[in-house]
C-alpha cells in the first residue's frame, strides 16, 4: 500500500472527550472513527487489524473442532421468552425495536437462545453430539458506560461459541480445550505474559466460571495475582475460602490489579437445553438434557486491549501477527535516485508475497515521516534516504526494542520473511 493513496491521515489530536489510550492511539493514528460514544468505524488500517485478529481466532477455533455460522442480528421475543430473557428487568442493556405491525423485534446482545431453539429443529439423537458451534458477530448492547474506546462498545464484533454435549466428560474436554485455544489466541496477539486465566462468578448463569484477564490500567475490572504461580481470582471470588485452599494461596499472596476481560468461558449447564427442550436419546433411547457452554471473546475488546498493552509514547507497537503491514517502508527526501530505489524494493518486497506500508509521499519532512512511523506502529521500519542509498542497505529499526540494523538490499526481503 502506498502511503500517499492511502485513504486516512494521521493527526495531531483526537476527539477531545476520548479519556482512554487506546481510542486516542488509533483515532490520532487513522485506524478508527468515533460515530458516537461507544461506537467506532474500522478505517482500512484499522480494518486489517481487526481481520488479523479475526484470522487467529478462526484458526484456533477451527483447529479446536468447532463449526462456523451466522446467525441473524434480529431476534424473536418468543424465543426469549422462554428463558425470561426477553424482559429489559433481566438483561438491562438491550436493544429494541418494533415493526410498523407493531411486532417487537430485539437487537442482538447475545445468541445463547437463538442457537439452543435452531439446534432443536437439527439434533436429536446421540449421532447428532457433540456440537460445538460458533460465529463472529456484531452485538448490540446498550452499555450504561461507555468511556473505554473500543474496548466497551455499543456495537462491537464477538466470537461467540457454544458447545453442546452429551455427558459432563465430554463437556469438561472441551471446555478445557478451549481453555487451551483461548491461551494460543492471546498469546499470538501478543499479549500472553499479560493475560491471566482468572476464577471469577459466573453471573446469571452459572456458580463459576473463568475469564481470560488482560492487566492494563486501562481495564474496569480489578484481578488478584499470585505472581509466582500465576494464580488469578476476580473480585467475587476473592472471599471463596475453598478455591484458594484448593490452589494452595493465601490471601495475602494476592496481590492487586486493574484489568480488562478479553475473553470468558462458561459452563452453562442444562439451563438451556432444558428451556428449549433440546435433549438427544442414547443408545438405549433413553432421553437426555444437553449440557452446554458457551465462549466469548470481543475482537474490539482484544484490539483496544493489545493497543494499551503495546503502545510507548510515541505510539502503536503491533505485534507481527497483529500488525496491519509486516514493514514500513519510508522514502527519505524526493531525489529521483532515491525514489527510483524506493519503488524498486517496494515492488520486490510485495511481489514477493510481503505485506508493506511504503511512506513515498512527496514533500513531507523527515522529521514527520518518522514521527508517523513511530505512530503507526509496524513491527520494523526501513528508511531508504541518499545515506543508506550510497552504503546500498536499507536501514531496519525494530518499532518494539528501538534496535537498528542495516541491511543489503538483497537480502531485505530473506529477512523480513524470516
Ligand atoms: P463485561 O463484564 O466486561 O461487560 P460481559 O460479561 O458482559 O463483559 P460477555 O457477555 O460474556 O461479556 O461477552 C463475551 C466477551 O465479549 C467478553 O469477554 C468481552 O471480550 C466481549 N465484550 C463484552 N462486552 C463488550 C463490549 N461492550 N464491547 C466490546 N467487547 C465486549
Ligand atoms: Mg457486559
Amino acid at each position: 500500500m502506498r502511503q500517499s493513496t492511502l485513504f486516512t491521515k494521521t493527526r495531531k489530536e483526537a476527539p477531545k472527550d476520548e479519556v482512554v489510550r487506546n481510542a486516542i492511539l488509533l483515532i490520532r493514528a487513522g485506524y478508527i472513527y468515533k460515530e458516537m460514544a461507544g461506537v467506532y468505524t474500522y478505517l482500512p488500517l484499522g480494518l486489517r487489524v481487526l481481520r488479523n485478529i479475526e484470522r487467529i481466532i478462526r484458526e484456533e477455533m477451527n483447529v479446536a473442532g468447532a463449526q462456523e455460522l451466522l446467525l441473524t442480528s434480529l431476534q424473536s421475543p418468543s424465543v426469549w421468552e422462554k428463558t425470561d430473557r426477553w424482559s429489559d428487568a433481566v438483561i438491562d442493556n438491550w436493544f429494541k425495536t418494533t415493526l410498523a405491525d407493531g411486532t417487537e423485534i430485539g437487537i442482538a446482545s447475545t445468541h445463547e437462545e437463538p442457537l439452543t431453539n435452531l439446534l432443536t429443529h437439527y439434533a436429536h439423537s446421540h449421532r447428532d453430539f457433540p456440537l460445538y458451534i460458533y460465529q463472529i458477530q456484531t452485538k448490540f448492547r446498550n452499555e450504561l458506560r461507555a468511556k473505554s474506546g473500543i474496548m466497551r462498545g455499543r456495537e462491537f464484533v464477538m466470537k461467540d461459541l457454544y458447545s453442546f454435549c452429551r455427558t459432563e466428560d465430554e463437556h469438561a474436554a472441551f471446555y478445557a480445550r478451549m481453555k487451551e485455544a483461548y491461551t494460543n489466541v492471546f498469546r499470538r496477539s501478543g499479549i500472553g505474559e499479560q493475560t491471566y486465566f482468572t476464577y471469577a462468578s459466573g453471573g446469571s448463569f452459572s456458580h463459576a466460571s473463568d475469564e481470560f484477564q488482560t492487566v492494563t490500567d486501562a481495564g474496569e475490572d480489578t484481578i488478584y495475582v499470585d505472581p509466582d504461580t500465576r494464580f488469578s481470582v476476580n473480585e467475587e471470588m476473592l472471599g471463596d475460602e475453598k478455591i484458594l485452599e484448593k490452589f494452595h494461596v493465601t490471601k495475602d499472596r494476592l496481590i492487586p490489579k486493574k484489568s480488562v476481560e478479553v475473553g470468558n468461558i462458561f459452563p452453562l449447564g442444562t439451563k438451556f437445553s432444558e428451556a428449549f427442550g433440546l435433549t438427544y436419546r442414547d443408545e438405549a433411547g433413553e432421553e437426555k438434557p444437553v449440557i452446554m457452554g458457551s465462549y466469548g471473546i470481543g475482537l474490539g475488546r482484544l484490539m483496544g486491549t493489545i493497543t494499551e498493552v503495546c503502545s510507548d509514547d510515541q505510539g502503536l507497537v503491533w505485534p507481527k501477527e497483529i500488525a496491519p503491514f509486516r514493514a514500513h517502508l519510508v522514502r527519505l527526501g524526493d531525489q529521483l535516485d532515491v525514489a527510483k530505489c524506493a519503488d524498486q524494493l517496494y515492488s520486490e518486497l510485495t511481489q514477493g508475497g510481503i505485506e508493506v506500508l511504503y511512506d513515498d509521499r512527496a514533500s513531507v519532512s523527515a522529521g514527520e515521516k518518522l514521527a508517523d512511523a513511530d505512530l503507526l506502529g509496524m513491527p520494523t521500519r526501513i528508511v531508504v534516504s541518499e545515506k543508506t542509498l550510497r552504503a546500498g542497505v536499507g536501514e531496519f529499526r525494530d518499532r518494539k526494542s528501538g534496535e537498528v540494523l542495516m541491511v543489503p538490499y538483497a537480502e531485505i526481503a530473506k529477512r523480513l520473511a524470516a
